[in-house]
């Protein structure tokens, strides 16, 4: 067992806590205008977690507790890996961005995920790659943009795209706090050191997943103008006050030498989706790092081949 039996969880602000689970973070949202008023589950973190997710909620909000709707900030794997598990405990409408929707209805995937960026992370993600599309169908509901979502009523959503096509966050005027899935994060999702220590830095979207780095820079810079005390990010520690305004700040004004990888796959070409799903995805090109491991692997190669012929 990989999760810790106990439900541990903390609390990102009054009526909000969040859980880690190795190395995303999901939360829990009260309606402030009280609990009967119920609570949602913000993500569904890895597969395998559903047992973890449901005792927090258990010791949150008691015994038996229930959502009355699960809010996904994007659908990759490790937000939604226990999704169906959670829904099978839960029978729960699973709200999505428009854009988000064809990759858990099992219409789309994903564009590929660049592993010229990954930096160690990788390795570790493929393992939770999902084998075939997600398809939650019966449960899912589109996001109102104008309106929210009913079961939330004093939040804002935002339209956060750029990591993924349908990308959201949460926003809660009455204390600026702010929910942001992938938008950007706390932590070098990157570097698996920083990822699994849980060591504090605000970065910009976790680089081999991100598809569209211009949409991704307008939404820090909207995130950021917003001015929020709190955000709790997808990945890292909750952040606050002037280290989080200031941090985000930084990130959307040097946005580019800061977030975006150079000569990473989608750095200059975005891939492109609509509400059918992915319907771009620029072509691979070799980057200069890429091309010296397959430099070097080509001169071993070639070194063997040329070792076993003069022996
Ligand atoms: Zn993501
Ligand atoms: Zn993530």
């Amino acid at each position: 067992m990989i999760f810790k039996k106990s439900a541990d969880y903390f609390q990102v602000a009054q009526g909000v806590w969040g859980t880690r689970i190795l190395f995303v973070n999901v939360y829990f949202i009260a309606n402030r205008r009280g609990f009967p008023k119920g609570w949602v589950l913000v993500d569904a973190g890895i597969q395998g977690s559903a047992s973890h997710i449901i005792s927090v909620a258990e010791s949150i909000f008691g015994t038996g507790a229930k959502p009355s709707a699960i809010i996904l900030t994007h659908a990759h794997s490790d937000h939604t890996g226990a999704l169906e598990e959670l829904l099978k405990q839960w029978d729960v409408p699973v709200y999505a961005h428009e854009y988000e929707v064809p990759y858990i209805t099992g219409k789309s995937s994903y564009p590929p995920s660049d592993p010229t960026v990954g930096e160690g992370i990788m390795s570790i993600m493929s393992l939770l790659f999902r084998k075939k599309p997600l398809d939650v169908s019966k449960n899912v509901r589109i996001i109102d943009m104008e309106n929210g979502i009913a079961e939330l009523p004093e939040w804002r959503i935002i339209h956060t795209l750029g990591h993924t096509p349908g990308h959201i966050s949460l926003f809660l005027p009455l204390n600026t706090t702010l929910i942001v899935g992938d938008a950007f994060v706390a932590t070098k999702q990157e570097s698996a050191i920083y990822s699994i220590s849980n060591i504090k830095r605000i970065s910009g979207p976790p680089r081999y997943m991100t598809t569209d780095w211009v949409a991704a820079e307008a939404s820090v810079k909207i995130l950021s103008s917003m001015e929020p005390r709190i955000a709790g990010t997808g990945h890292g520690p909750v952040l606050r006050g002037r280290e989080l305004q200031e941090g985000l700040r930084n990130l959307a004004e040097n946005f580019v030498e800061l977030a975006v990888p150079a000569g990473g796959r989608y750095a200059e070409t975005p891939a492109e989706a609509d509400e059918t799903g992915t319907y771009y995805v620029p072509p691979f090109r070799s980057t200069t790092k890429f091309k010296a491991v397959a430099g070097l692997a080509g001169a071993l190669a070639g070194f063997a081949i040329i070792k076993a012929f003069v022996k």
